[in-house]
């Protein structure tokens, strides 16, 4: 059985994660826009569409990132929808309608590539990571022996440690933390590895 959208034939750049850690993949179904039916559709939770549907925008599927929410309407105008105290040096912050909220400005190529994209499965939602200023590649979910395997001295907890925010491992008190769950990304461009991690 293939294991990720590659070996099925389906180009998705930013995801080379197992196909099963694809929440919206549906397999065969009939698409909703275009009236084929299809080995390979997608639940963007408005419609299922196939995947040439999708890859040509006339659908969208909307994601979750840590600059905030982007769906078609932040693709199209190039800046995400923003959160509350948004600072980044990746790109221009600018205010929002809500005088809390700032909104980071990204090429909207980049936000195309990133709504023509499967979702990932996660426990409490899903946070898009970017390096470089785009949007990174999305793994799949690691374990420990994965942090360890990529570490280059088998260090699973440095390793992890490295990846997620500083925040994040004030909380690990030394330890690797089993508990948790870890999703991570890399960059296309300086290969560098991201992780952002939630729990059950
Ligand atoms: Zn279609
Ligand atoms: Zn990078």
């Amino acid at each position: 059985m293939p294991e990720t959208f590659k070996e099925l034939g389906l180009d998705f750049p930013l995801f080379e994660a197992p196909v099963e850690e694809a929440s919206g993949y549906i397999g065969e179904e009939t698409c909703d826009i275009c009236g084929n039916t299809t080995q390979h559709a997608f639940d963007t939770m408005e419609e299922n569409v196939c995947y040439t549907c999708l890859r040509s925008r006339k659908a969208s599927i909307t994601k979750d990132t840590e600059f905030g929410m982007v769906g078609r309407e932040e693709a199209e105008r190039g800046r995400s929808h923003g959160i509350p105290g948004l600072t980044t040096d990746m790109f221009p912050v600018v205010p929002t309608d809500d005088p809390e909220w700032q909104a980071a400005v990204i090429p909207s190529k980049h936000l195309w590539e990133l709504v023509s994209t499967p979702s990932y499965s996660t426990w409490q939602g899903d946070r898009w990571l970017f390096c470089c200023a785009r949007p990174m590649v999305y793994l799949g979910p690691w374990t420990r022996e994965d942090f360890q395997k990529a570490a280059p001295d088998g260090d699973a907890y440095k390793e992890a440690a490295d990846m997620v925010s500083s925040d994040e491992v004030s909380y690990w008190k030394g330890q690797f933390p089993d508990g948790l769950s870890f999703y991570v990304f890399r960059c296309a461009t300086c290969d560098k590895r991201r992780a952002h991690c939630d729990i059950d």
